[in-house]
C-alpha cells in the first residue's frame, strides 16, 4: 500500500477559518491579528487580560534518543492534542517553529506527519510569520552595533579580543562557523575573529522563549553580556543602547502564532530553539497563555529526554514556575532496534531481540524523567512493518519499569488512533501524582550542577573541563550568575558525548569544550564533545530537490 506523503495530506485539509479555531479557545476576533487565512497572532492585550485565570495541565512530550529511524515526537504531540480534543476534552497544543537549516538540510518538516499534522505545514516550514527573520534581524542588529562602537571610538572600552556576542543565520553554512570580520582598511573598522551561530541557537531565540511579556523582553535583551573590557569587566547591550531598539523588531514575533490540526484543532507554534545547541522548547508566552485557554495543554521538548525533556524542566519550567502534569516518552520499534544496534538497511525485518536490547535506552528515560516527580507513560508510536512480537516485547519491558506502554496509530488514523493514550493521559494528570521539583537546586555551584546532570541524566563517570573552563565559571559566579541554570549543548544521538554510542552507556567522560554566559535568557551553554552551534548540510541537501512543480505546488520538503 502507497502512503501518501505528509505534504499531500496537508494539502487536502479542510481547514477553518482562523477566527472559529479561536473562537473555540474563547480567543475574541478582534484580538487575533490573522496573517493570511489560516495563521494569526494572538495579541498582547489579550494574553495580558488572562493574568489570574487558573492554568490547565501540562503535559509534555519526549522521546527515545533519536536514529535515523524517526521517532515522531511532533506527530504525537499533534495527535495526542486531537485524541484528547476526541475524547471531550479542551485541549491545545503548543510546539516550535521550524528552522530553515533543517527543512533545506536533512531533518525534514517541524509540523507532525501523516494524520497528525498541523497546517498550512508548508508555510510552517518556509518563512511562516516571520519570527525567526525578526529574530535574526534583532541579533545582527546588536553585533552591527557592537562593530559600530568600536569603529567610532569605542567609547565604553570594549576589548577587541573579549567581543563574545557572535552574528547568526537561519541556514546551515559550516563556512560562517569561524571569520574575520572588518578587512579591507581603515573604512572597516578593527578587524577580529568571530562566526556565526544558526538562529536557533541565538540567545535572542532563547529570550523570546524564555520572556514573560515585552517588558521583561527587554529587560533581558538589555541584560545580554556582549563583551568584555581589559579589566575584564562585562559590557551590556544595554551599555550601547541596544535593547530598545531590539524590542521594537521583536514587538510582533513575540505575539504566539495560532493554527490549527487537520482535526481543526487550536496549536500554538511559537519559538525554535534546537534541543541541542540551546533550550529545546516552545515558548512560554505561548505556553501559558495555551493553559490559561485550555484544560489542556501537550507541548513537545526537542531531540531525547536527556537534552529536551532535562531542560524543559531544569530551564523552561523552573523559570515559568511551570508545574507539568504528565510525561509522555514516545519510542518506536524501528527506534529501538537501532538502539539495539540493528543497521538502517536492515529495520524492516523482524528483530525482537535487537527490541529488547533497545530498549535499555528506554529505560534509562523512564527513570530520568520520573526522577523529576512527573509521572511517565510511554507512546509506541506506530509503523506500519512493526510486528506483534516486537510491540509485547516493549509492552513487557514497560511494565517491568513501573508503567505502560501505549500502541498508538495517530500517524495512519489521527485522533481515534490514539484514544488510549489520551485516557491514560488524563488518568495521569488528574491522579495529582505529579510532585515536579529540577533535578538541582539554584544555588549548586555552576560546575557541581554541570556533573549532576552528567552523572544523573547521561550516567557519565566524570566530566573533564580544562582550567580555564573552571576559571571562567568561577568569575561569573563571583559576578552573580552562580544561580543560573545549565543549558547543556550535547549531541542528540547519545547519553554520552559520542553520537555513535546508541543503547544505554556507562562509565563514559562528558569533554566541555566551552562555555558561554546567556545573561539575558538566564543560564550558561555548556558545549560539549563535537557538537556545533552552526551545524553543516549533508553532502546531498534536501535542497538539491526541493521545487514548484508544474501545478504550481512546493515538492520535496517532506
Ligand atoms: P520528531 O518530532 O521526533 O523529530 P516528527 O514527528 O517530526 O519527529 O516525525 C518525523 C517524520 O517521521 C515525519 O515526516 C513523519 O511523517 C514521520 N513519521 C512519524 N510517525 C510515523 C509513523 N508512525 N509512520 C511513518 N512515518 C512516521
Ligand atoms: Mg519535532
Amino acid at each position: 500500500m502507497a502512503f501518501k506523503t505528509d505534504i499531500e495530506i496537508a494539502r487536502e485539509a479542510k481547514k477553518k477559518p482562523i477566527q472559529e479555531i479561536g473562537a473555540k479557545l474563547g480567543i475574541p476576533a478582534e484580538h487575533l491579528l490573522p496573517y493570511g487565512h489560516d495563521k494569526a497572532k494572538v495579541s498582547q492585550d489579550f494574553i495580558r487580560s488572562l493574568e489570574g485565570r487558573p492554568d490547565g495541565k501540562l503535559i509534555l512530550v519526549t522521546a527515545i534518543n533519536p536514529t535515523p529511524a524517526g521517532e515522531g515526537k511532533t506527530t504525537t504531540t499533534v495527535g495526542l492534542g486531537d485524541g484528547l480534543n476526541r475524547i471531550g476534552k479542551k485541549a491545545a497544543i503548543c510546539i516550535r517553529e521550524a528552522s530553515l537549516g533543517p527543512n533545506f538540510g536533512m531533518k525534514g518538516g517541524a509540523a507532525g506527519g501523516g494524520y497528525a499534522q498541523v497546517v498550512p505545514m508548508e508555510d510552517m516550514n518556509l518563512h511562516f510569520t516571520g519570527d525567526f527573520h525578526a529574530i535574526t534581524s534583532a541579533h545582527n542588529l546588536l553585533s552591527a552595533m557592537i562593530d559600530n562602537h568600536i569603529y567610532w571610538g569605542n567609547e565604553l572600552g570594549i576589548d577587541q579580543r573579549r567581543v563574545s556576542w557572535r552574528r547568526v543565520m537561519d541556514m546551515n553554512d559550516r563556512a560562517l562557523r569561524d571569520v574575520v570580520v572588518s578587512l579591507g582598511g581603515v573604512a572597516n573598522g578593527f578587524p577580529r575573529q568571530t562566526g556565526f551561530d544558526i538562529t536557533v541557537a541565538s540567545e535572542v531565540m532563547a529570550i523570546l522563549c524564555l520572556a514573560r511579556d515585552l517588558e521583561d523582553l527587554q529587560k533581558r535583551l538589555g541584560d545580554i553580556v556582549v563583551a568584555y573590557r581589559r579589566d575584564k569587566s562585562p559590557v551590556y547591550a544595554r551599555d550601547l543602547k541596544a535593547d530598545g531598539a531590539m524590542t521594537v523588531l521583536l514587538k510582533d514575533a513575540m505575539q504566539p502564532n495560532l493554527v490549527q490540526t487537520l482535526e481543526n484543532n487550536p496549536a500554538f507554534v511559537h519559538g525554535g530553539p534546537f534541543a541541542n545547541i540551546a533550550h529545546g522548547c516552545n515558548s512560554v508566552i505561548a505556553t501559558r497563555t495555551a493553559l490559561k485557554l485550555a484544560d489542556y495543554v501537550v507541548t513537545e521538548a526537542g531531540f531525547g529526554a536527556d537534552l529536551g525533556a532535562e531542560k524543559f524542566f531544569d530551564i523552561k519550567c523552573r523559570k515559568a514556575g511551570l508545574k507539568p502534569a504528565a510525561a509522555v516518552i514516545v519510542a518506536t520499534i524501528r527506534a529501538l532496534k537501532m538502539n539495539g544496534g540493528v543497521a538502517k538497511a536492515d529495520l524492516g525485518a523482524e528483530n525482537v531481540e535487537a527490541v529488547q536490547k533497545g530498549c535499555a535506552n528506554l529505560g534509562r528515560h523512564i527513570a530520568n524523567v520520573k526522577s523529576f516527580g512527573v509521572p511517565v507513560v510511554v507512546a509506541i508510536n506506530h509503523f506500519a512493518t512493526d510486528t506483534e512480537a516486537e510491540i509485547q516485547a516493549v509492552r513487557d519491558f514497560v511494565a517491568t519499569q513501573g508503567t505502560e506502554a501505549i500502541l498508538c496509530r495517530h500517524w495512519a488514523e489521527g485522533s481515534k488512533g490514539i484514544v488510549d493514550l489520551a485516557e491514560k493521559v488524563v488518568q495521569l494528570a488528574e491522579s495529582g501524582a505529579s510532585n515536579f521539583a529540577p533535578l538541582y537546586p539554584d544555588e549548586m555551584p555552576l560546575f557541581k550542577k554541570i556533573e549532576t546532570i552528567a552523572k544523573r541524566i547521561y550516567h557519565a563517570d566524570e566530566v573533564l573541563a580544562d582550567k580555564s573552563i573552571r576559571d571562567q565559571l568561577r568569575a561569573w559566579e563571583a559576578e552573580g550568575y552562580g544561580n543560573l541554570p545549565i543549558c547543556m549543548a550535547k549531541t542528540q544521538y547519545s547519553f554520552s558525548t559520542d553520537p555513535n554510542l546508541r543503547g544505554a552507556p556507562t562509565g563514559h567522560s562528558v569533554p566541555v569544550r566551552e562555555v558561554r554566559l546567556s545573561a539575558g535568557a538566564g543560564f550558561i551553554v555548556v558545549i560539549c564533545g563535537e557538537i556545533m552551534t552552526m551545524p553543516g548540510l549533508p553532502r546531498h541537501p534536501a535542497a538539491e530537490v526541493i521545487r514548484i512543480n508544474d501545478q504550481g505546488f512546493v515538492e520535496g520538503l517532506f
